[in-house]
């Protein structure tokens, strides 16, 4: 097979994108770690039944959106859609979830969902997650999205992104709501779309999210759900607000957000950005508080949310000045001609980058003349250049070249390099 030809909607990042992902990801794991979040690694495929008792049958991830496939011995598994149920799966199983203890926990890695592939949405995308068992209390939901709010600040983009917020209540509410709104939506079932009619007998609660202008216009008159949220979930949602509040941290109180996914309980969030078109969710969460229970003989509360790093990159990308701060520029490159100087210049090399290990040391590698050397040293946009041809190894000296600056090259002997470029 000749052709060099990637799977639709599963693309490569290149050198030139990674130092911003490498960006994001740092942002994401310094502020983790100093809010006392623990990272796990989770394997990338799993029994698909995980995630058919966890984000629901009914759902769009695993109706219609998951790589499932037969391995040899005929298991029925899948490439993870998603972090959460992997991550239940994994404290349950290795015990990682005690009574009366918090464990607060992060993973970061690709996920795989079978969408139409366009700008912020492919079918590998990245994900950074974060998961907190064992609290009840809205304290919780507080840390995740003050975190969230230091990551958008440490990258700049605090004024570009929007927290929209909601209560769907507990399972209780939920069903009542559900019997009432399926109960007004059969009498225009004929009205409504397609996909709605269906979903009216397996999950009615995704016609809210209908793109059909139709189906929207009976929805505007549909119950609502904040009516049925049951009084202690309403509690619990207040504090929050009053939290945010006093805290300074803007938020938009959207009822219309319930989220796709059937583990969802109480608080559910979303932050957006209207910058990136209608792919602007940039981070969903909320609290789940009956998953952990669908596994193991013990319960937990938790809240979690995960964000999608292309998307963040993209948003970080479209600030100009983190373009530039992020090029790859090199500060040494240096240029041998002639067998010995080859090895001085190694020497040089290696001994830079061991004295002084926060430069970017470039080594020619290859023959050519001084000059097209010189070439690939202004191309690497380095910010000095170091010669060693015949001349210098016969006085043990090195020139510097100064690229960047209009500076006269210096001689310097090659015990003093190291102490000459420090001072620089
Ligand atoms: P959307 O409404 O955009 O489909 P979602 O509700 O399916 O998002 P979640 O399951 O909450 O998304 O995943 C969390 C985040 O992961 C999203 O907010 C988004 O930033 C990112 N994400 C989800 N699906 C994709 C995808 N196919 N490509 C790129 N990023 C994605
Ligand atoms: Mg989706």
């Amino acid at each position: 097979m000749k052709t060099a030809r990637s799977i639709r909607g599963m693309t490569d990042i290149l050198p030139e994108e990674v130092g911003c992902y490498q960006l994001v990801e740092s942002v994401f794991r310094d502020i983790l770690h100093r809010y006392g979040y623990d990272e796990i690694r989770l394997p990338m495929v799993e029994y698909a039944e995980l995630f058919k008792r966890s984000i629901g049958s009914e759902t769009d991830i695993v109706e219609k959106e998951m790589y499932t496939f037969l391995d040899r011995s005929d298991e029925l598994l899948c490439l993870r859609p998603e972090g959460t149920a992997g991550c239940v799966r994994a404290v349950v199983q290795n015990g990682l979830i005690n009574q009366g203890s918090i464990k607060k926990l992060w993973y970061m890695g690709p996920m795989f969902r079978y969408e139409r592939p366009q700008r912020g949405r492919q079918r590998q995308f990245n994900q950074m997650g974060v998961e907190v068992f064992g609290e009840e209390s809205t304290e919780v939901e507080l840390e995740i999205l003050l975190l969230c709010d230091r990551i958008w600040r440490n990258l700049n983009i605090e004024d570009l992104v929007q927290l929209e917020i909601n209560t769907i209540g507990d399972l209780d509410s939920r069903k009542s709501y559900v019997t009432s709104l399926t109960s007004y939506l059969q009498k225009y079932s004929d009205d409504l779309d397609d996909d709605s009619k269906r979903r009216l007998s397996t999950n009615p609660l995704r016609i809210l999210d209908s793109k059909d202008d139709k189906t929207q216009k009976i929805l505007s008159n549909a119950p609502n759900f904040t009516d049925f949220v049951d009084h202690k979930s309403r509690g619990h949602f207040e504090k929050l607000c009053n939290s945010l509040e006093g805290l300074g941290i803007p938020y938009n109180v959207n009822p219309a957000l319930v989220r796709g996914l059937d583990y969802y309980n109480r608080t559910v969030f979303e932050w957006t950005t209207k910058e990136l078109g209608a792919q602007g969710t940039i981070c969903g969460g909320g609290r789940y508080d009956g998953l952990v229970e669908k596994f193991s003989n013990k319960s937990s509360a938790a809240v979690g949310c995960a964000f999608g790093i292309e998307r963040l990159v993209m948003l970080t990308r479209s600030l100009s000045s983190q373009e530039n701060q992020l090029s790859s520029v090199a500060d040494i490159y240096i240029i041998a001609v002639g067998e010995e100087a080859r090895m001085m210049a190694i020497r040089c090399a290696e001994n830079i980058r061991s004295e002084i290990p926060s430069w970017r040391v470039l080594q020619n590698l290859g023959a050519g003349s001084i000059k097209s050397q010189l070439k690939r040293a202004n191309k690497s946009d380095s910010k000095i250049a170091i010669i060693i041809g015949p001349e210098e190894v016969a006085s043990k000296c090195v020139t510097l070249k100064f690229l960047r600056d209009d500076l006269e090259q210096e001689s310097v002997v090659e015990s003093q390099l190291i102490s000459r470029l420090k001072d620089i």
